[in-house]
C-alpha cells in the first residue's frame, strides 16, 4: 500500500513582518516542505520540494514561487547585520528592493492598513508612523 506524507522542516527566521492573520509583528520562518510517498516504510517517490513563509504564532503560511526561497538566506543575513548594528535600516530596505521576494511583499501588502503620504509605503495598522520614512499618517483614526 502506498501512502503519502509531507515533511515540514523550519529552516530559519527571515524577517519581522506583520502577520495578516493574527496581526502580530513576528519573525516569519522559511519552511521547507517535502512530499514523500511510502510503500510500507520504504520511500518510493520523493515529491517536489516547496517552500513557504510561516507566522510562528498562528501558523498562517504562504507558499513561495519557484526559486524565490534562494533570496531569503540573503534577507536573513541582511537583517542579522541590522540587528548587530552593522547596517542602517534604510540601507537594509534599499537592498531588499533589489531582492526577488514577491511572497514577502504580498504578506506585507495584505497586512497593510494605511499608506504613507510621503513615500507611499504600506504600513501595519499598529504603527503610529511610517516605518520607512518616519512620517505620521494625516488621517490616522
Ligand atoms: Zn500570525
Ligand atoms: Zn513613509
Amino acid at each position: 500500500m502506498i501512502h503519502g506524507q509531507t515533511i515540514e522542516e523550519p529552516l530559519f527566521a527571515c524577517f519581522p513582518e506583520m502577520c495578516p492573520h493574527c496581526h502580530q509583528t513576528t519573525e516569519f520562518w522559511l519552511v521547507r516542505v517535502t512530499g514523500t510517498a511510502f510503500a510500507g516504510i520504504i520511500p518510493v517517490f520523493l515529491g517536489g520540494t516547496e517552500h513557504l513563509l510561516r507566522c510562528p504564532l498562528c501558523r498562517f503560511a504562504r507558499y513561495l514561487q519557484k526559486g524565490e526561497e534562494k533570496s531569503y538566506q540573503r534577507v536573513a543575513e541582511l537583517f542579522g547585520q541590522v540587528q548587530k548594528g552593522q547596517l542602517q535600516i534604510a540601507d537594509f530596505f534599499k537592498q531588499m528592493e533589489s531582492l526577488h521576494v514577491p511572497t514577502l511583499r504580498q504578506i506585507h501588502r495584505e497586512a497593510a492598513f494605511w499608506v504613507c503620504e510621503s513615500c507611499k509605503e504600506d504600513n501595519p495598522k499598529n504603527f503610529s508612523e511610517c516605518w520607512k520614512c518616519g512620517t505620521r499618517p494625516v488621517a490616522a483614526a
